[in-house]
């Protein structure tokens, strides 16, 4: 079968990495495209260019090239509704329906279908003016997490220490920092507690756990500095214990694909719910409509199975005929190596020179880099390599990963030294 897999990011080089390794795609002689691509994916896939905003586009190469699966990495995709038109022409998709894709592309609407399924997550209040969201203020106490309703990117979401600042920063949503994304602010309860990511499978209505993870938001060493799109991850999250898996399974990710499906938009693909563990148990922060970046990359690392089944099944409703997918019970951990001034501006165009740094089992994805005419390898973003290695435990992992790392010559780019920190402080 062809498998057409869309985006350009380490998410996306892991992907191809796994989904090239699929029988479902090696059995009919069929082949693994990629658009945009990157020079990591472009190891296992044929890279074209593609405007995914012209549906009719993607549509016709899928005819083309006679495509039997698609896979949407990012959101911006999915919540455009790419997944819908596919389907309507008959191209099995793995990723939700635009529709469904609110989970991830309006948090009023996701925090809505919470109370309607009874899904355990902060209060909050919906608020489409200024003045109504600083009289909602009223309803909760400092700090106040404010949170632009749609896609920003990561970074629609402001905790405010105090009423002022709160009130500032509400002036700014509303007065177009985010664009449409803001036009509505969901100001919600504060949660404390550790936060750690769930993904599960489904296609719409079987369900199977895929995993966790935990992430490093913040650029400095210590989960300090500004927020970015992640400095690197491990896999599993050991605070996820069994019990705490079936409690998550059974209070929130089953609750919201039974309310999606009864509210008619069931959700197929993969859905990863941020998590805080609270006091009082666990509670959802937020949805995401894809695998996060970086955390497909220790997943995927750790996965014992073909993934393209998995997906297949997730797009052509036959969850349900799949075993309960099997994970290595090795950790995996992924250090994000960066150019330096990135969450900023980020320096372009550093040479890179990957060494040998895959020998010991070590896996370099790609996210931001190009080759350049020379062949020469190049940074061209501001996450550049996801240096991803296994072990024992996070420990080993930990090792794994930072020797392949200190193999890398990157003269331009940085890496956090502490990542899993907490997890190893658990061991
Ligand atoms: P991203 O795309 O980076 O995952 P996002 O913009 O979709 O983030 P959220 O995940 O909802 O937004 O929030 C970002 C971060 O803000 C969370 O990871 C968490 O650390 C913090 N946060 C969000 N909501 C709350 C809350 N109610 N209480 C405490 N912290 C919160």
């Amino acid at each position: 079968m062809n498998i057409l897999l869309l985006g350009s990011g380490g998410r996306e080089h892991a992907l191809s990495w796994k989904l090239a390794q699929s029988r479902v795609i090696a059995k009919e002689g069929g082949k693994l495209f990629a658009s945009p691509g990157n020079p990591g994916i472009a190891d296992h896939a044929e890279c074209f260019d593609m405007d995914v905003t012209d549906h009719d586009l993607v549509t016709a190469f899928c005819e083309q090239e006679q495509i039997g699966l698609v896979v949407i990495g990012p959101e911006a995709p999915l919540v455009d509704g790419l997944a819908d038109t596919l389907r309507g022409e008959g191209v099995s998709v793995f990723g939700p329906s635009k529709a469904a894709a609110q989970l991830e592309g309006s948090k009023g609407f996701t925090k809505d279908m919470c109370e309607r399924a009874g899904i355990p997550t902060a209060g909050y209040v919906r608020t489409t003016t200024l003045d109504e969201a600083k009289a909602a203020l009223d309803k909760f106490d400092a700090p106040y997490v404010l949170k632009a309703d749609g896609l920003a990117a990561g970074k629609g979401v402001v905790i405010a220490e105090n009423r002022e600042d709160a009130e500032a920063a509400l002036e700014d949503m509303f007065g177009g920092q985010f664009g449409d994304a803001g036009a509505e602010v969901v100001i919600e309860e504060f949660m404390r507690g550790e936060e750690a990511s769930f993904f599960a499978l489904t296609d719409g209505a079987s369900i199977l756990a895929f995993g966790t993870a935990q992430d490093h938001k913040r650029v400095g060493e210590g989960d300090t500095g500004p927020n970015t799109g992640g400095m690197g991850a491990y896999s599993p999250a050991t605070i996820i214990t069994p019990e705490l898996r079936a409690e998550v399974m059974q209070k929130i990710i089953t609750p919201t694909v039974r309310q999606m499906a009864d509210d008619g938009m069931p959700y197929s693909g993969v859905l990863y719910a941020g998590l805080m563990l609270t006091d009082e148990g666990p509670k959802l922060v937020e949805y995401n409509c894809r695998f996060g970046d970086p955390e497909c990359q220790v997943l995927l690392m750790r996965l014992e199975e073909d993934l393209a089944d998995y997906m297949l099944a997730c797009a052509t409703n036959a969850l349900g005929t799949m075993e309960r997918p099997r994970f290595s019970s090795d950790t995996a951990m992924t250090v994000v190596m960066a150019a330096k001034g990135y969450p900023g501006t980020p320096e372009k165009g550093g040479m890179i020179d990957l060494k040998d740094a895959e020998t010991d089992g070590a896996k370099v994805f790609h996210a931001g880099t190009l080759l350049d005419d020379d062949n020469v390898l190049r940074a061209n973003g501001g996450r550049v390599l996801n240096v991803t290695a296994k072990g024992a435990d996070v420990k080993a992992a930990r090792d794994a990963a930072y020797a392949a790392v200190e193999k890398v010559d990157f003269a331009s780019g940085f890496y956090r030294s502490d990542i899993g920190w907490r997890e190893i402080g658990r061991g």
